[in-house]
């Protein structure tokens, strides 16, 4: 099944303690990622926290200045691209335009010195694998976009890699074919049982498509964790409020315990949290994130125990609804809500109260 656990086909990666300098600049500072066989990891973060630099040093284009890249256990370090047994898909695909489809898919095994025969059944069996063993007569110039990627797919596969690695692959679909290719994709890494790292700046692919998800700013990792755990419980402030949207409300902790904590917002209200992340003392100033899906619209109250505020604005998106509400201290919070519940948009000016759909969803984190 697509969404079952990692195949121990697949071979392990390490990279222990990878940092890359370009002059006095710290591309990447001692990043370490244990990958089990089958995995499928996700490097996400935003433009230049160095995605792209450590996959070029898994993959051998790049020598990093510190530290040991390891393919089931035996160091890579020093070997060149051609010998490291790792297929790439870049963003645009890089197929050779003067080629049909099945030399492109067959090219590697070419390069290999693979006889005539087996490069045509293999190039046929990879073709078949992607769902376009008909097409194999084609030029790339031939075909659609999502087709493009799926012969450089089944190239990256034909020469039977330990890894995979996947460059934004998906950068160039649009929105609706993304979300087919992604899925495609994920069947095929699954099927093949293929250890893959697919680097991305997209949260949603990233927690949709890995078994864990590496997120990584200015060159260091923040979190390394399944996508459920990075998005439900981030490890840092930055995490939260990369990996989805966040509501920011500034407080007092009250106390806490290992499983939960108390605190009163700045706007008005004591809300129960997650544990806070590092070691907090009560009465320590903190930002509580709450997701805009974390909170409901209720009618107002007189308690002053309650968070409330006052509508500015309300938004029908599809499936969603989305008020954003005026609180005490003046932050605008955004609720969303499933329409199937929420049927009707509140008035700007009505009076509301906001309540937690459940208790313990907000994170907690120092005050930046
Ligand atoms: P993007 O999503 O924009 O591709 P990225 O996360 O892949 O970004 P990298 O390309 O790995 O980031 O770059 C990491 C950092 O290293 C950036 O600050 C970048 O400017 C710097 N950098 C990358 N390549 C070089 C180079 N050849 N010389 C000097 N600095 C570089």
């Amino acid at each position: 099944s697509p969404n079952g656990p990692a195949s121990p086909r697949g071979q392990t990666l390490l990279l222990d303690g990878i940092t890359q300098r370009y002059g006095a600049s710290l591309a990447v500072n001692e990043v370490t990622l244990d990958i089990r066989g089958g995995e499928l990891v996700a490097l996400l973060g935003p433009s230049g926290c160095g995605k792209t630099t450590l996959l070029r040093i898994i993959a051998g284009f790049l020598a990093q200045t510190k530290g040991h890249v390891m393919v089931g256990g035996k160091s890579v370090d020093g070997l060149p691209p051609n010998r490291r047994s790792v297929g790439i898909v870049f963003q645009n695909y890089a197929l050779f335009p003067h080629m049909t489809v099945a030399e492109n898919v067959a090219y590697g095994l070419d390069a290999r010195g693979v006889d005539r025969a087996t490069q045509r059944s293999e190039a046929q069996r990879m073709l078949d694998l992607v769902k376009l063993g008909h097409l194999g007569d084609r030029t790339p110039r031939q075909l659609s976009g999502g087709q493009q990627q799926r012969v450089a797919l089944a190239r990256a596969l034909a020469v039977n890699p330990s890894i995979l690695l996947l460059d934004e692959p998906f950068a160039a679909l649009d929105k609706n074919l993304r979300l087919d290719m992604q899925i495609e994709v994920k069947r095929i890494q699954r099927l093949s049982g293929i250890t893959t790292i697919l680097v991305t700046h997209d949260q949603e692919e990233a927690l949709s498509m890995a078994d864990r998800v590496a997120v990584l700013s200015q060159g260091r990792l923040e979190q390394f964790s399944p996508p459920t755990e990075i998005y439900d419980a981030p490890d840092s402030l930055f995490v939260n409020t990369f990996v989805g949207s966040a509501n920011l409300l500034g407080g007092v902790l009250v106390d806490s315990d290992r499983s939960a904590g108390r605190v009163r917002l700045d706007a008005g209200g004591l809300i129960e949290t997650r544990a806070p992340k590092g070691d907090l003392q009560p009465g320590s100033r903190v930002t509580v994130c709450l997701r805009p899906e974390h909170l409901s619209v209720d009618p107002a109250t007189s308690d002053a125990e309650t968070l409330n505020g006052v509508v500015e604005m309300g938004l029908p998106l599809g499936a969603t609804v989305v008020h954003e509400i005026r609180v005490g201290d003046g932050t605008a919070v955004k609720v969303s809500e499933p329409r199937i519940q929420r049927t009707d948009l509140l008035a700007p000016g009505t009076p509301v109260r906001l309540a937690p759909v459940a208790p313990r969803l907000a994170s907690v984190f120092a005050a930046a």
